[in-house]
């Protein structure tokens, strides 16, 4: 049975977000292609139609948790991609965020490529000075072939711009990677082409994710059928280690398996310095016998 929600129900948020105070502000995805994805297709047992949240009822929330004492803590502003709201409706409520609630460390929101790429300079410039410190994007890969057959909706050109425009406007990004998103056939491009777009974007943050296909969407249907071949978990470790190896000398991310589908919890706070001990560590990952043989997660619910 599956169940469709209003927009003010938030069915996602990043780990990183857990303890923060989550206040829906649009609901759905205004794409909702990804062939990977099925976060607002019903896996979690609800659908959720794109919609922006009318501004009163936005406000009352954030009226709520204010009265509440909820000061101090970090504010996730939730739905697949609040960013395709209007920018002066997103202002509003961040700026109501920043009066309303005391000492909030971070304000932060999902955002998708295309929604930048919509705004123009000044229209970021806004967001940043009322307040929005960090966007969420997936990056996914940096193939634009494996976007296209993932159905993104973006290419390796269109995320640089993007995500070199929310740099440039002074919003923190933090990028996601799908490890194993090419599949074996893909594995190749996968790794050079992802390795040159972080290299171009130099992001804030990029945090990597292990494709685990959830069930009834439309990439799982393609694994049933014989047309996806899921990488194992050693070759999903071998992904992140030559995606690291082939970065270029500016990088300087911080970067973060901070997933339940990861293989491995390495972290980073500056993949400059820390590559080679990041390499050096998986490397030893990849090389022992017991990763060797571990069983593929093959998560039902994240
Ligand atoms: S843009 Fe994000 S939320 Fe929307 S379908 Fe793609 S992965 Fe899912």
């Amino acid at each position: 049975m599956v169940f469709k929600v209003p927009p003010s129900q938030i069915i996602i948020r990043p780990p990183v977000e857990a303890y923060s105070v989550l206040i829906a502000v649009t609901g759905g995805c205004n794409w909702n292609k990804c062939r990977f994805c099925g976060t607002y297709k019903g896996i979690y047992g609800t659908t959720q139609d794109y919609a922006v949240r009318p501004l009163e009822d936005v406000l009352k929330d954030i009226d709520l948790y204010a009265d509440k004492n909820y000061h101090g803590y970090p504010v996730f502003l939730a739905g697949g991609n609040p960013t395709s709201a209007p920018t002066d409706y997103l202002v509003k409520i961040i700026e109501y965020v920043r009066l309303r609630m005391k000492n909030v460390p971070r304000v932060s929101c999902y955002a998708k490529a295309l929604d930048i790429l919509r705004k123009t300079d000044e229209e970021l410039k806004k967001l940043s000075e009322a307040g929005l410190d960090i966007v969420y994007m997936g990056l996914e890969s940096g193939s634009s072939k494996i976007l296209r057959l993932m159905k993104k909706g973006t290419n390796a050109e269109s995320m640089i711009k993007a995500g070199k425009r929310v740099l440039n406007s002074g919003i923190k990004l933090s990028l996601y990677v799908i490890l194993g998103l090419g599949g074996k056939k893909f594995s190749e491009e996968h790794i050079k082409e992802t390795a040159g777009v972080l290299t171009e974007i130099n992001p804030t943050i990029f945090r990597f994710r292990t494709l685990n296909l959830m069930p009834n969407t439309p990439l799982w249907k393609d694994w049933k059928n014989g047309d996806f071949e899921l990488l194992s978990p050693v070759e999903n470790l071998i992904e992140e280690r030559n995606i690291i190896a082939n970065l270029g000398e500016n990088v300087s991310s911080q970067v973060f398996n901070d997933h339940v589908s990861n293989y491995c919890s390495l972290e980073s706070s500056n993949i400059k310095i820390d590559r080679d001990a990041f390499i050096k560590t998986l490397d030893s990952y990849i090389n022992d016998p017991k990763i060797k043989n571990l069983p593929r997660k093959n998560l039902t619910q994240m």
